[in-house]
């Protein structure tokens, strides 16, 4: 049977690059994505390629159509088709919502969800065509819950939540299954950068599981749901939280 193929944005670092490296190992071919961390970017590509994987790396900026458009033709060169997206680029901004400037807005809406936007709208007709599509869209607890400090960051993955159900819909009958999932605290740059010791110790003690998420917890949902085993699943949000919000 042929490999089937994923192009994951954001697979640089943290969460990306944790679905990566399980995807490959599960033996898809792999579309690594980095914007500014192109070092860390070719050690995940390095990595897959030691261990017997597939995969190709493309830099591009998902706000950027362009960028976008290159990164789904130099896939579609090399594999021929793409079977799974995932889309997990994100950025975060904390800081009180009247402290926030209208750059934040913008720099946190075109990343989110706008590069979300920009990679479905590129991706969606290629899977049409093959009459087979995946899609795990990455949203976050604040999106579920709203969090205080990351006002408009919530409002965004509140937003992947809407887009995900109502693309699910439009999308049931042509065998192409959207889901999201909503991690909790996760072990990533953009977790613990910035934050103090005690900040995380206290997150560690609020979630019933008391641990703080590992990438690995998301990347094995992800797997799971481009999986055959998934295929009576659309239009969901999974909440890998440890049991932070029930
Ligand atoms: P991270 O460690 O900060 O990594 C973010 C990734 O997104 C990097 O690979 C980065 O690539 C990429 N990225 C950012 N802007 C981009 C752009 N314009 N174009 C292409 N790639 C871009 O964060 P993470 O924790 O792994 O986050 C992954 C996803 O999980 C995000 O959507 C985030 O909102 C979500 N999430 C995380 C947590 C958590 O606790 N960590 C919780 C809930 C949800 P470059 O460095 O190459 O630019």
């Amino acid at each position: 049977m042929k490999k089937k193929t994923v192009l994951i944005t954001g697979s640089s670092r943290g969460i990306g690059a944790e679905m990566a490296k399980t995807f490959a190992e599960a033996g898809y071919n792999v579309v690594i994505n980095y914007n500014k961390s192109k070092e860390k970017g070719f050690a995940v590509y390095d990595e897959i390629i030691a261990k017997g994987g597939s995969a190709i790396i493309v830099k591009a900026d998902v706000r950027v159509k362009a960028e976008v458009e290159n990164m789904v033709n130099q896939s579609l060169k090399i594999f021929g088709k793409i079977d799974v997206l995932i889309n997990n680029a994100g950025i975060a901004v904390d800081k009180l919502f009247v402290d926030t400037v209208e750059s934040d807005f913008d720099d946190i809406f075109d990343t989110n969800i706008k590069g979300m936007y920009l990679t479905t709208r590129e991706i969606l007709p290629i899977m049409l065509k093959n009459e087979f599509g995946r899609i795990v869209n990455i949203s976050s607890i604040w999106g579920q819950t709203g969090g205080s400090l990351e006002s408009i960051y919530s409002a965004s993955k509140g937003a992947v939540i809407s887009l995900t159900k109502a693309l699910a819909k439009e999308y049931a009958l042509s065998n192409i299954r959207i889901n999201a999932i909503s991690p909790g605290a996760i072990k990533t740059d953009m977790l613990t950068a910035n934050r103090s010791d005690k900040y995380l110790a206290y997150v560690k003690k609020v979630v019933p599981i008391g641990r703080l998420g590992e990438p690995a917890d998301i990347a094995n949902m992800a797997l799971f749901l481009a999986s055959d085993k998934a295929e009576y699943i659309t239009g969901q949000v999974f909440a890998v939280n440890g049991g932070f919000y029930i």
